[in-house]
């Protein structure tokens, strides 16, 4: 017999991913006392030791889903930096000319290109697995399922949302959150039974494919023909490679075709840098991330500024090389079917080039766990439907956050293309070259200077509005 949903009892949430994304909103769903589980398909969490940067605005909208969430960040070693010259406390964004060598005595000087005021602790950056095993710490234990890979979900039209894994087991929601938050109790025998689901489950989303069907083409990125190679670099090294206020500020090193950014983490102990290289092949391997050698980096930059050379000559021989795909050429028409949606890279998986990926997916997790705080002082009261108000919050939580979101993956696109210009090669053109960072200026100011509480009360308006229509 199929389960019904039982108006008199707690809402059930699962949430498929337990990546930055599904573990937050996992918090801020408990915090909301909404029942949750999460299905993750690894066996334990283990994200890479690569780092990550949050900015003030996304703190703040950590802060407003569970003030826990900013003591993990915090703990887990994030750099807040501020001007090199120690004379003013605001943090600054750098593009540096990382091409041409400006001075052959002092081979440490780069042109200073343009810097935007981020301001007071602008930018925090940490260790992407200090940071997940905090979030981690936040969860009982017992809501997480390790090792569930999901296969399929369904949604009928009477009863709990149906999740299949590929080890054969099953579970049911209320609703689900596609990088996904799941509220089930798996191992516990019978009655695996969320009311719905959240799809947190990442850029090769399951969930969006149970949404679109698997034959849209937003079920596959796409290529962004830039490849990405990570390396953490102890700060003493870095120090010697770059000087020691590029190494402990973030500095963004452009130039043709290519590009470099690196920022302190871990406590100040060691920098992250990423180079991103332009590809013009197709991308034809399966998998996104293969084996990198520290030649294809070498022979990258091999014409660049010498403190560029010096950061790459401290890769290791063998490091990963990251395919960047994005949902740029086909983004997801909608984010929402019935009491399945999707949050974080599953909705909107874009390049890094902003640093605001996961920012957005926090800003989705601050606008789903308002809208599951209206459901649980809503649902049971009369004439309040639990399953049609899972809907409504769903449709609220597309109509709010689909074209910001979709925004982040065209902006990214577009601003790696300024750093990439191959005019900062050819200095007749480098006026030209410069006017790019006017609008990206503006760009930047669009992602710092959300307004999350106007988010917030469109949100909740959005919801109560259809509700009452
Ligand atoms: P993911 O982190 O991909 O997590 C998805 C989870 O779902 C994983 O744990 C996965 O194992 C699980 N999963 C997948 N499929 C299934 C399934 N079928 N069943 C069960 N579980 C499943 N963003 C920033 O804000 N700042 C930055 O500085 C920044 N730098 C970046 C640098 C690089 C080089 C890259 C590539 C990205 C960067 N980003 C940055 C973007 C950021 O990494 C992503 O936006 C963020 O990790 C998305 O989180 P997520 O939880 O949505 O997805």
């Amino acid at each position: 017999m199929q389960a019904t949903l039982e108006e008199e009892e707690p809402l059930t949430v699962a949430i498929v991913g337990g990546g930055i994304v599904g573990l937050i909103l996992t918090i801020g769903l408990l915090k909301q006392n909404v029942k949750v589980a999460v299905y993750e398909q690894a066996q334990g969490f283990r994200e890479i030791g690569a780092g990550i940067a949050f900015t003030a605005n996304a703190i703040r909208c950590m802060e407003s889903i569970d003030q826990d969430i900013v003591t993990a960040l915090r703990s887990s070693g994030s750099v807040a930096t501020s001007d090199g010259n120690g004379a003013d406390p605001n943090d600054y964004l750098r593009w540096i000319d990382g091409y041409n060598q400006l001075n052959q005595d002092d081979p440490h000087r780069q042109r200073m290109l343009y810097k935007i005021n981020a301001g007071l602790r602008g930018f925090e950056g940490c260790r992407r697995d200090q940071f997940l095993e905090s979030l981690v710490k936040l969860i009982p234990r017992e809501l997480v399922h390790y090792g569930k890979r999901l296969e399929t979900a369904e949604e009928p039209t009477e009863g709990r949302v149906q999740l299949k894994f590929v080890d054969g087991s099953v579970a049911e929601a209320d609703a689900g959150i596609l990088t996904t938050l799941v509220r089930v109790q798996f191992g516990s025998s019978a009655n695996l039974s969320p009311d719905l689901v959240i799809g947190c489950d990442g850029i090769k989303s399951r969930i969006r494919a149970v949404l679109l069907g698997a034959d849209h083409p937003a079920c596959n990125p796409g290529y962004t023909h830039k490849v990405a190679y990570r390396t953490l670099i102890p700060m003493g090294d870095a120090v010697a490679a770059l000087g020691q206020c590029k190494a402990q500020n973030q500095h963004n090193h452009v130039g043709p075709y290519a590009h470099l950014i690196h920022y302190p983490v871990a406590g100040n102990k060691f920098i992250n840098a990423t180079a991103f290289i332009s590809d013009l092949c197709d991308w034809k391997d399966e998998k996104m991330v293969t084996e990198g050698k520290k030649e294809d980096l070498t022979s990258a930059f091999a014409n660049w500024n010498l403190c560029v050379r010096n950061v790459v000559s401290l890769s290791p021989e063998k490091l990963e090389k990251w395919a960047v795909f994005d949902m740029w050429e086909y983004p997801a028409p909608r984010y929402n079917k019935g009491r399945i949606c999707v949050a974080g890279d599953a909705a909107h998986a874009s390049s890094p080039h902003h640093g605001a990926g996961a920012c957005i997916g926090v800003e989705d997790c601050l606008c789903l766990t308002n809208l599951f705080g209206e459901i649980s002082r809503t649902v049971g009261q009369p004439p309040t439907q639990k399953s049609q108000g899972i809907r409504t919050a769903f449709e609220v939580y597309n109509d709010v956050r689909r074209t910001r979101s979709q925004w982040l993956v065209n902006s990214s696109r577009r601003v790696c293309d300024f750093y990439h210009q191959p005019e900062w090669a050819d200095e007749s053109k480098w006026i030209k070259a410069e006017t790019c960072f006017e609008e990206l200026k503006d760009r930047s100011y669009k992602i710092w200077n959300f307004d999350y509480t106007s988010m917030i009360e469109e949100t909740i308006q959005g919801y109560r509005k259809k509700m009452a229509a």
